[in-house]
């Protein structure tokens, strides 16, 4: 919309800033899978430094690893690039999911092939992360650090 963001060049502080479309891309290379998309940046006619907006970035790391979800890309690789569009080490995930970081190491190296149940839940915790909610890993949150359960609970209907 007009009026929203910089109208100047964060770079040279100068120069028009041009609408156009650049295509982002991840690769795993091991996997054997790239993931494309087209999101719209600001180019400087100036200094042509290419100005993206910091939130389209991490939505597309999300949304790639949705895909890939979807797609059924259950690699070690696509394990680890979730863990990391997801802002965790690899012992707050071990421990989100009650395994050893050598495991989970295991999997990222590709020595062994992540346990499906495991998978899925990064699987959630992505597909969460990307629609705002933090449902599933505050679940797994719960469970690593096991309470007393409530004996009495109100439920909402939503
Ligand atoms: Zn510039």
């Amino acid at each position: 919309m007009a009026g929203d963001g910089e109208r100047r060049c964060r770079r040279c502080g100068d120069g028009e800033l041009r609408e156009e479309t650049e295509t982002l891309s991840v690769e795993l290379p091991r996997s054997a899978v790239t993931a494309s998309v087209s999101v719209p940046v600001r180019r400087c006619a100036a200094c042509d430094d290419v100005q993206l907006d910091a939130s389209l970035r991490e939505r597309f790391r999300l949304a790639t690893c949705c895909e890939l979800a979807d797609a059924g890309v259950d690699t070690g690789e696509a394990l680890r690039h979730m863990r990391k569009a997801l802002g965790l080490r690899a012992a707050e995930l071990a421990r989100l999911l009650d395994l050893t970081p050598e495991t989970i190491s295991h999997w990222e190296t590709g020595r062994a092939a992540p346990n499906r149940a495991a998978f899925i839940a990064v699987c959630a915790m992505v597909q969460d992360a990307l629609d705002g909610r933090t449902t599933t890993r505050d679940r797994l949150a719960r469970l690593a650090s096991p309470e007393d359960y409530p004996h009495a609970l109100a439920v909402k209907l939503r």
